[in-house]
């Protein structure tokens, strides 16, 4: 999978890629990441990006010249993407559609954003919040995480990602490690039975209550099996 990721700022991109499992994930030549630093498609001779707006108002916008020509310069791409709040809201089932892409270019903003137009000259935009970042820098990174950590080889074990959170529509169960009791807390004895289905049964059944209890629209919009409905309906008359 190649990703590109145009930005004002390559400088806060770059040494995320150069640690940990993207870092190896780009010497097994599993990913390849370029970034590309918009300011050099910029006007003139200080390399100009933005203006004021029209209609007036604080701030200032991407212009679309700048933008479209950088974007232009590195196509073909099976996507081109908008980092945005106004986007579509970027999830699990996103992030699995596009790990199956060839190549995603990563559309930064700052300041304001980007010239409306842009949005003609993309295929989607994406937002990862109900919040506003100073820039689409993390948010380029967050979408690259997410798709990267799919790809066959990226993470260690595959089986890992299978029962992550989203992935099965609730969200994933507790986790636990040693020492089997820290200031009196203890690792419930189920894990420590070596019961492997109870220790299977048990988790199912954490999972649905944490996501009963932090994220209940998911547990209305996930497909559960006969177990699962059963616990429900258990964990519902516990209040
Ligand atoms: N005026 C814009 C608005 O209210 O929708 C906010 C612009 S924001 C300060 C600058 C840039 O940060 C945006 O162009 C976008 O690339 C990025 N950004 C901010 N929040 C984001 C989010 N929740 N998801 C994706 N990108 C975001």
């Amino acid at each position: 999978m190649r990703y590109t990721i145009l930005t004002l700022f390559p400088g806060l991109i770059r040494p995320w890629l150069s640690e940990s499992l993207l870092k190896k994930a780009q010497e097994r030549g599993l990913i390849q990441v370029e970034v590309v630093d918009l300011r050099a498609y910029g006007l003139g001779r200080h390399r100009t990006v933005d203006d004021t707006p029209y209609g007036g108002g604080a701030g200032m916008v991407i212009r679309p010249d700048v933008a479209v020509a950088a974007l232009e310069a590195v196509l073909p791409a099976d996507e081109v993407i908008l980092l945005s709040p106004a986007g579509e809201p970027f999830t699990q089932r996103v992030a699995e559609e596009l790990a199956q892409r060839d190549h995603l270019v990563l559309l930064s903003g700052r300041y304001e954003g980007f010239d409306a137009r842009v949005e003609a000259f993309v295929t989607r935009s994406l937002s990862i919040g109900d919040y506003v970042l100073m820039g689409g820098e993390v948010a380029a990174l967050a979408v690259l995480e997410a798709t990267a950590r799919l790809i066959p080889g990226v993470i260690g074990d595959p089986e890992s990602h299978r029962r992550d959170s989203f992935v099965r529509g609730l969200l994933d169960h507790p986790h636990y490690t040693r020492p089997p009791e820290f200031r009196g807390l203890r690792v419930p004895e189920v894990l420590l039975s070596g019961n492997h289905p109870e220790v299977d049964r048990w988790r199912r059944q954490e999972a649905l209550r944490k996501t009963l209890s932090v994220r209940p629209e998911l547990v209305r919009e996930a497909r559960l099996g006969p177990l699962e409905v059963a616990w429900l309906a258990e964990m519902d008359r516990e209040g």
